[in-house]
């Protein structure tokens, strides 16, 4: 059997191959082929990462075709590997599919030895440079490749026995560490390595070859990459590549450099070369945020001819990609080599104002910017500033690093911040560290901020905050982190785990206390954006609404209509005792004096809304839940009694919440959620939705005979039975007649129903007969199809989605397979039987961009969804309108 290819030179791949090759490996290749200054090298395929899953060993061939390529890039860079007088030294790094920065491994420098450094010396005349690149590698091999099985050779314990040296000979910065001293350091590192093991560090390079690799398959599975995958719905069986590239050398001296530029500013998204750079250091010293680099803007006085050469390459590689790039260059000896290009990771505000601006510049069409924006980019967009920032005076200024503004209790470890902020206590925290590594990221998705005192803007803390919306402050170098005693010290302030602090990721200034913050403007991009996204989609946008405050939010966010107006909202606060009164009624006279009462402040709330919406459609749904949850707690009703009963004997308040008691148990279900509510409760107790129909009805008339324009539409919750919709259909309609015949004026109105139970989409066909419209109570209906209840469902989800029992929570997005099918089944039917029906969707789905996307191909007519959400749904219903042109 012939083996396969495993192996490719970047001479032979090309960008389209990133599910082979990787995105780096893909892009090294397109750029190697587009004759751009990269160092020559190699790429182990996606296909040998999983084979090597699966076989726990390297697939047949793999290394034989690993020293054939090793072979042609020693005959192209005139070097060879393992070579004393000429050595080739490569750089062995993960590069997946999708970009995961900083989630897996890479080794430096590998093929050094004593001997192959001998050689690096005599050829570059730089001692002080090689024993650098050297006690890089064994750090970095050790920590890599074998702190797995040995955790004593984690990078924190050779940075401390290099801190120790560096305190030894008074020197404060990498840089100022001499040659014999860096020659001392490798001893002691190799010593310190033998102590752990009980074996020589692996000098042989063919075999730290083989180790890399093998670890860097490794990386594929390690907790954090697995981790961020599941975060980023990145599926698990992709497989990371290996490029093997020959090592330049940022740190050759004074003039050699490396560092990281986006082709735009991937903060606000202006068209600048955006990034940083390191004289005399290593890209690690940049990424990993340890020394803190200058803005690219300074290469331009630094060396004029390099800057101006890499802006050349930065626009041509834009162009060529037609999208914004991340460019990673290193510099050597005044020569300038790419290292690496890929789509530039954006803050949501950039993602809008580069794919609207690439559009205008007609680099992209309108379609391409829309299909260019993630819908979750979008909602970060929408950040959060300081109100009175600029009155207060920050108590220190770092990076820029992450926009938005937050506030919160500062907390010194991603442990502390995932277990007090969100998903766990849900206090809002701050997470406070000297740097963040790519283990940190759980804590970062709990805090609603983060600051750093090291690090720049294209380290990982910002990447990732960047990439999730997080504000982030990054190297603010002034306050000085104590992360053992869990304070920070700036000046004579002192900052303690718990106390409030402020920061604001767009300025990179750092506050004392908890400053008001404001939702942010909408830029004019972001509504060039919406205004091509409604140009693309089909789906019509509404709103789930319930007062005129909310329904003008929505109206400013773009609603077509309200879907969902729950009127049950409207019995709660100072109208609870009247709403007791109607429960707690002996007689029919008795319920229809409170609900008299109800009527007018009901139809004052509908007058409202409609007003709001100017003569846009507004679906009222009737009373849903069950009664008792406007009754007091069963269990604190009875603590009061039997207080009461001591303190009070015969008392009238004591009589009172005995009634209310014994109401409590006897409207007591063991199972609410499946019992007497939506319509069943209309048709035991008609007269609440009698009352409202009254309301609805009558505003309108009132609108109407003021000339305003007005669109009722009357949905009847949780039908599972036609006859439900009939009878209670029947004598509504009569109400609405009624109402608008005391009015003197008639006003347009539908009837409707939710479709919430499996049996009703089953029998679709008969209740869309009955009805006008149907709309998706996908909540219910995703809680009864699975037959799991939405009270209780939080109790096992998380573990049975990270059993993947579950690929996905189906509260948030639609489970197609399921939920779907009977939605699909609905929509077929219920067309069949009314071809003029109105379908939409009024459940939390409404506001998934992912659900909003099968909603259009299941051919809806609207989704409902919460009015902060809208702009969102806007944008992922254009998305699938699009797609599916592209299709
Ligand atoms: C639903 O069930 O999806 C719905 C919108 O109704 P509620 O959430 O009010 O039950
Ligand atoms: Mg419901």
């Amino acid at each position: 059997m012939a083996v396969k290819k495993w192996v490719y030179l970047f001479e032979e791949g090309n960008k389209d191959q990133k599910d082979l090759l990787g995105g780096k490996g893909a892009n090294l290749a397109e750029m190697t082929n587009l004759g751009l200054p990269v160092p020559p090298g190699f790429i182990i395929t996606t296909q040998a990462c999983n084979a090597f899953s699966a076989g726990g060993k390297f697939p047949a061939g793999l290394m034989k075709q690993v020293t054939a390529a090793l072979k042609r890039v020693e005959k192209e860079t005139g070097k060879s590997f393992g070579d004393p007088t000429n050595p080739l030294l490569v750089s062995v790094r993960s590069g997946a599919k999708f970009s995961m920065p900083g989630m897996m491994d890479t080794v430096l420098n590998l093929g050094l030895n004593d001997e192959t450094l001998r050689g690096i010396i005599e050829l570059t005349g730089n001692a002080r440079f090689a024993y650098d690149a050297y006690r890089r590698f064994v750090m970095m091999f050790s920590d890599i490749v074998l702190s797995n099985d040995y955790p004593a050779l984690k990078k924190e314990h050779f940075e401390h026995i290099f801190g120790d040296l560096k305190c030894k000979v008074g020197a404060n910065q990498d840089t100022n560490v001499a040659a014999e001293d860096l020659q001392d350091l490798v001893a002691k590192f190799k010593a310190y390595f033998r102590k752990q093991t009980g074996y020589d560090f692996p000098d042989e390079p063919q075999q730290q070859l083989r180790l890399a690799i093998e670890a860097v398959f490794k990386s594929w599975h390690n907790p954090r990459a697995i981790t961020y995958r599941t975060v980023e719905k990145i599926p698990h069986d992709l497989g990371t590549a290996v490029n093997v590239q020959t090592m330049v050398f940022g740190n050759m001296g004074e003039d050699s450099g490396t560092g990281v530029a986006f082709t735009r500013d991937a903060a606000t998204g202006e068209a600048k070369l955006y990034g940083e750079y390191l004289m005399n250091a290593q890209g690690e010293d940049v990424v990993a945020g340890v020394r803190t680099p200058v803005p690219i803007s300074h290469l331009q006085e630094q060396n004029p001819k390099i800057y101006k050469q890499f802006e050349a390459i930065a626009r041509k590689l834009e162009k060529h990609y037609r999208d914004m790039q991340d460019i990673e260059f290193t510099i050597e000896r005044g020569k300038l080599w790419i290292l690496q290009c890929r789509n530039g990771k954006r803050a949501p505000a950039a993602a809008i104002k580069i794919a609207v601006d690439q559009a205008n510049e007609k680099l992209i069409t309108w379609q391409e910017a829309v299909l260019r924006v993630q819908p979750s980019q979008l909602e970060g967009a929408m950040h959060p500033r300081l109100k009175d920032g600029s009155k207060v005076k920050p108590i220190a200024k770092g990076l820029n690093a992450g926009p938005g503004a937050a506030a919160g209790k500062a907390v010194f470890d991603a442990d502390t911040a995932a277990r007090l902020g969100k998903g766990g206590r849900g206090d809002q925290v701050i997470l406070v560290s000297a740097e963040t590594t790519p283990d940190d990221i759980h804590g970062m998705l709990a805090a609603q901020g983060v600051l750093t005192s090291r690090g720049g803007r294209t380290s990982h803390a910002a990447l990732v905050a960047r990439q999730f919306g997080i504000p982030t402050v990054c190297g603010a170098g002034e306050i000085s982190i104590n992360a053992a005693k869990r304070l920070f010290t700036v000046g004579d302030l002192t900052i303690k785990e718990g106390d409030w602090i402020t920061i604001d990721g767009t300025t990179g200034m750092v506050y004392r206390g908890q400053l008001p913050i404001e939702k942010s403007a909408v830029t004019c991009e972001f509504a060039t954006l919406m205004e091509w996204a409604d140009r693309a989609r089909r789906l019509m946008v509404w709103a789930n609404a319930d007062t005129p405050q909310q329904a003008a939010e929505a109206v400013k966010n773009g609603t077509q209509g309200i879907g969902l107006c729950r009127t049950e909202h409207m019995f709660l606060g100072d109208r609870v005792p009247i709403v007791q009164r109607m429960i707690l009624a002996t007689d029919d006279k008795a319920r229809q004096q409170a609900l008299d009462q109800l009527l007018p402040l009901q139809k004052a709330d509908f007058v409202g809304i409609f007003k709001a919406m100017e003569g846009r459609p507004v679906v009222v749904r009737l009373i849903d839940p069950p009664l008792h949850e406007f009754l007091p707690n069963h269990a604190e009703l009875q603590r009061e009694v039997y207080a009461l009963r001591i303190m009070d004997p015969g008392g009238k308040k004591l009589a009172k919440a005995e009634e209310l008691l014994k109401a409590v148990e006897r409207m007591h279900e063991a199972n609410p959620m499946l019992g007497l509510r939506g319509c069943r409760l209309s048709i035991v107790f008609p007269q609440i939705v009698v009352m409202q129909v009254s309301a609805i009805i009558g505003a309108a008339c009132e609108l109407a005979k003021a000339g305003k324009e007005v669109n009722p539409k009357i949905m009847i919750p949780l039908v599972g039975h036609v006859n439900e919709l009939t009878a209670l259909r029947g004598q509504l309609e009569q109400v609405a007649k009624d109402t608008m015949k005391a009015a003197g004026v008639k006003v347009n109105y539908k009837f409707g129903t939710m479709i919430e139970i499996p049996r009703a989409c089953l029998v679709a066909d008969q209740i869309a007969r009955e009805a006008e419209f149907f709309s998706f109570g996908t909540n219910d209906l995703t809680q009864m199809t699975f037959g799991i209840s939405r009270d209780d469902a939080g109790g096992f989800l998380p573990a049975y989605i990270e059993k993947k029992i579950y690929k996905e929570d189906p509260t948030v997005s639609i489970d197609e397979e399921g939920v779907g099918k009977l939605m699909v089944m609905c929509v077929t039917d219920a067309r069949a039987a009314n071809a003029k029906i109105e379908l939409g969707i009024c459940g939390e789905h409404g506001g998934d961009p992912d659900s909003v996307k099968f909603c259009h191909r299941i051919g809806l007519d609207y989704v409902s969804c919460s009015p902060k959400r809208i702009p969102v749904a806007r944008l992922a219903a254009a998305q699938a309108a699009l797609m599916e042109k592209k299709a």
